[in-house]
């Protein structure tokens, strides 16, 4: 069995489809998916969705991209993750990549986020784009991923050095690999991923972006994952069913859903 650990099967040109997107992941046997907030106003969609669809969990939070957005202060992400359907709280982090000028407002936001990730207990979900030095440095002062109990957060469609990664995982984060890992253009990420030990490894669709190989180009969907799975088992050179394993396992532990 397989878990896309991060997909936005909210976004309408998935929702519109969900009895064919639980179709595929039935056929895929992706068992389980965590469809992750980038707003306050579709937070409800999000958490409808994990209401009505057990396998399904949800997380909140403000996209570092969204710019014109309701802020959220901690209290309202504290007040909003109060359900056992929100296992995590994100997306969050920094962008530089996609969005110029004065930025200080993102990182005020990636502050908020780990403020009321220690509050909760409930890990990070973290996005990072062109802003490795800066979200590693936040995280430090923050002390992102203490007081959680443990479980500190993942690093979400990971595509930094592994540099980056041994500094993300030494604060107890997760390092989460998406279909670009399949890419023929990605060879530095896939040394990246050879060197991750699977036990600090989740896999996910970043859907409805990012298909994997050899769906590149096309909608992506949680029942794709699976493909990543099997691109990071040639890669590491292990059998497909530990990397499935490993990650399912990885994934309970970090959410803290019991199973
Ligand atoms: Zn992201
Ligand atoms: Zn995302």
């Amino acid at each position: 069995m397989y878990i896309d650990s991060h997909c936005h099967i909210n976004f309408p040109e998935l929702a519109a489809r969900m009895p064919a997107i639980l179709g595929k992941m039935e056929e895929n046997k992706v068992t389980h998916a965590l469809c992750v907030s980038c707003d306050l106003p579709t937070f409800p969609d999000i958490l409808q969705i994990a209401e009505q669809y057990p396998h399904i969990y949800a997380s909140v939070g403000v996209h570092p991209d969204y710019e014109d957005t309701p802020e959220p202060t901690v209290d309202d992400l504290i007040r909003l993750a109060n359900s056992p359907r929100i296992v995590a709280i994100g997306e969050t982090g920094l962008d530089y990549y996609r969005l110029e000028g004065d930025l200080e407002w993102q990182r005020e936001r990636f502050r908020t986020h780990i403020r009321a990730s220690r509050a909760t207990g409930k890990p990070l979900i973290i996005h990072t784009r062109a802003a490795s030095e800066d979200t590693i440095r936040i995280m430090r002062e923050e002390g992102a991923g203490t007081d959680a109990g443990g479980a500190a957060g993942v690093m979400h469609c990971f595509t930094e050095s592994l540099e980056v990664a041994r500094a993300a995982m030494e604060m107890g984060f997760y390092i989460s690999f998406s279909g670009i890992v399949t890419f023929k253009s990605a060879r530095d990420l896939q040394a990246v991923a050879r060197e991750v030990p699977l036990e600090y490894m989740l896999i996910e669709t970043d859907s409805p972006y990012l298909a994997p190989v050899p769906f590149r180009g096309k909608m992506n969907e949680p029942g794709l994952v699976r493909h990543v799975a099997e691109y990071i088992a040639t890669l590491k050179n292990v059998p497909l069913e530990q990397v499935a394993q490993q990650t399912t396992e990885n994934f309970f532990k970090l959410f803290k859903i019991a199973h």
